[in-house]
């Protein structure tokens, strides 16, 4: 028997290998709102103003008040690959930026349509350009950009058969600006749903910030239910708040966990966290917390994943350490005292 004839290896066209690529980076409306979020900040933005229909389906907008995008720069910024934020694997190797892989915008524009509105610092007016025809003309807007986002995946409709319901996706873009504002409290961000704001977390500069953000975002009641952390294991410093045991709830829903102000999924840090409330939470009680470890650049990978979300510590034991260290610390406070009001 003869094998079945092969087809002829060829080179994708670029459109299918941004297509391709975009589904790493792109799971759903949420995704797009991540990554718009870190450009804007990168950009040193002060307002952030997210526009949502359909739960981000049908329109996301992000508009912010950062340093824009000179004309000239807009359609390469819609380019893979293309970034201003390193150009060099040194640089790679101790990135400072939110963003550096030059891939969301690329990514956004290959599934939906995109239009840049962007003012930059030395232009006299704004301008606008369709990511659809590629054409580029004056418009009007205060300094900043504005990226809006329309008909997510209409080009790839299987894709679009994975989402949720509108609610489910507006829930999970909501989560996503949330995990910004809290490692952000010095940004003001604000959400719209169909015309409505839903949420508006004003900006708190300095350092009682981050404590009025908490507020904001989680509660008065997180506030109230847990204690401020700050504690240096080497290299490693870890700040934020731990819940008292009291606090913890049946679902892992409000573990925060960032470093060097990324919001990050983290084995180490949650194993770590796990076991500075072993002794005083059973069960399947989760504890809630918002952590922020800060480490230099270089001992962390932050390139493991293309949505940044998982990183590599290049020593998992420090790190484990000190967030061990910091909450079990913080818990030993209030249990001490409540050992002495017992006793008493
Ligand atoms: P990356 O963030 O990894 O550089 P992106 O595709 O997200 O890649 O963005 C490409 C480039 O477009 C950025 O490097 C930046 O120069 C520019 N850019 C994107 N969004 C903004 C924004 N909101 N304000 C200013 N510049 C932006
Ligand atoms: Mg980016």
């Amino acid at each position: 028997m003869s094998p079945t004839p092969r087809r002829p290896i060829r080179e994708l066209p670029d459109e299918l290998i941004s297509q391709i690529a975009a589904g790493e980076v792109v799971e759903r409306p949420a995704s797009v709102v991540r990554e718009l979020l870190d450009n804007a900040l990168d950009a040193d933005a002060t307002q952030i103003t997210v526009r949502l229909s359909a739960g981000g389906v049908r329109l996301i907008s992000v508009e912010d008040d950062g340093a824009g995008i000179a004309p000239d720069q807009m359609a390469t910024a819609l380019k893979r690959h293309a970034t201003s934020k390193i150009a060099s694997l040194a640089e790679l190797e101790a990135v400072g930026t939110m963003g550096f892989r030059g891939e969301a915008l690329a990514a956004i524009h290959s599934i939906a349509e995109v239009a840049l509105l962007s003012r930059a610092g030395d232009q006299k007016s704004a301008w606008l350009l369709d990511g659809r025809t590629g054409e580029l003309k004056p418009a009007a807007r205060a300094l900043g950009t504005t990226v809006e986002v329309k008909e997510l995946f209409y080009s790839v409709p299987a894709r679009r058969k994975f989402l949720k319901t509108d609610a489910t996706e507006l829930a999970h873009c909501i989560d996503a600006v949330r995990r910004h504002a809290l490692a952000r409290p010095d940004v003001g961000f604000a959400i719209w749903h169909e015309g409505k704001l839903i949420e508006h977390w004003r900006a708190h500069p300095g350092e009682a910030g981050r404590a009025q953000r908490l507020g904001d975002v989680l509660g008065e009641d997180f506030l109230a239910a847990s204690v401020a952390l700050d504690h240096r294991v080497g290299p490693v410093h870890v700040t934020g708040r731990a819940g008292l045991p009291d606090a913890a709830r049946s679902r892992a829903d409000q573990q925060f966990a960032y470093v060097n102000g990324r919001f990050v999924r983290d084995k180490v840090i949650v194993h770590a966290a796990r076991a500075a409330y072993e002794d005083v939470l059973h069960g399947q009680r989760q504890p809630v917390y918002v952590l922020h470890v800060t480490i230099d650049p270089a001992r962390v990978d932050v390139n493991v994943h293309p949505t940044k979300i998982e990183v590599r510590f290049r020593d998992g034991r420090e790190v484990h350490q000190a967030v061990r260290h910091a909450v079990e610390n913080a818990l030993a406070a209030p249990r001490a005292a409540l050992a002495a009001a017992a006793d008493a």
